[in-house]
């Protein structure tokens, strides 16, 4: 009978890894003719600063809309096309539109535009080349690009990176440390990184007042980012009593669903107009 059942145990088994698989097969190749057609759309995600909360910036964020309306996450598709380094050609589109939009908003020279890079980047493409020929064509100045990296990055290969990093900084970008508190870097390490920006995980900011020990946590990284000279960003916020935590903190800056959520480019551009009128 155990054995049996035993059996029927592997089955069910392999037969959820055969799906996943197909599953993941299915995307890949779905995936492929997308890049080919060049059916990403970017949104973007403003932030505000947390003393005035006028936007400060945005993070352009990949959307894939299918026939039907829906979109696939990035959550699902962009870890597949890390696997198979679809995300080199996906990144670059998704880059030369970012920076083909930011040049047509009528934005102060602050405003920051935040883009995702994924660790396969800096392996296979010259990243330093690619930014600087597309804020070329476009004549969008580097100082108002940022990029954001999550703590994964500096598992493999930690010196290139670590000198790529520090010329994209020395080219007049930004860099950031995205989700910052998942991932398994060390202090010391924190304090050697080549970045202007840490943002907090919305893990940790949304709860601030569930988990006892996510205040201390918060408090922690921030007090820390402040003393090595870097500007926090905390993703996440939903509740303006999260939003007033991190402000009482001194973090520069606030991004979450309280404020915006990730839009289409139409949309940005009035949410960009009404707030002009608003401050006139
Ligand atoms: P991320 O870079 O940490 O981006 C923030 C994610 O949190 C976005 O999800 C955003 O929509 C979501 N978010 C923002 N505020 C709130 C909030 O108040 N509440 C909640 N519940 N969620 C909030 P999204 O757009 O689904 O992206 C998921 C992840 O996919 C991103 O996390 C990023 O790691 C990756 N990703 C998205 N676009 C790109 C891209 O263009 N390139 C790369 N390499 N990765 C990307
Ligand atoms: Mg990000
Ligand atoms: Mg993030
Ligand atoms: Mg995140």
């Amino acid at each position: 009978h155990a054995k049996r059942s035993g059996g029927n145990t592997f089955e069910v088994f392999a037969d959820k890894m055969a799906i996943q698989y197909e599953h993941e097969l299915h995307l890949r190749n779905k995936l492929q003719k997308a890049i080919e057609q060049r059916e990403f759309e970017v949104y973007y995600q403003p932030y505000v600063s947390a003393r005035g909360q006028r936007i400060i910036g945005a993070e352009a964020l990949v959307r894939w809309p299918q026939p039907d309306g829906s979109f696939i996450s990035p959550a699902e598709f962009i870890p597949i096309a890390e696997q198979t380094g679809q995300i080199v050609p996906l990144s670059k589109l998704i880059m030369r539109a970012a920076i083909a939009d930011l040049a047509k908003w009528q934005v102060g020279k602050n405003f920051t535009l935040s883009i995702n890079l994924s660790v396969k980047q800096f392996q296979r493409e010259n990243i330093i080349g690619t930014v600087s020929e597309l804020a070329q064509e476009y004549q969008v100045p580097l100082q108002q690009l940022q990029f954001e990296l999550t703590e994964s990055v500096m598992v493999e290969d930690a010196q290139k990176v670590f000198r790529e990093l520090a010329e994209l900084r020395t080219i007049g970008c930004r860099v950031a440390i995205d989700d910052f508190g998942t991932g398994f870097s060390s202090l010391s390490y924190l304090s050697r990184l080549p970045i202007d920006t840490l943002k907090i995980d919305r893990e940790f900011s949304q709860s601030i007042f569930t988990d006892p020990a996510s205040p201390t946590i918060c408090k922690a990284i921030t007090d820390m980012a402040h003393g090595l000279n870097k500007m926090v960003i905390v993703e996440g916020i939903e509740t303006p009593e999260q939003a007033d935590f991190f402000m009482r903190q001194g973090c520069m800056g606030l991004q979450g669903f309280l404020f915006y959520k990730p839009m289409p480019f139409d949309e940005f551009d009035k949410t960009l107009a009404a707030e002009t009128t608003q401050h006139e």
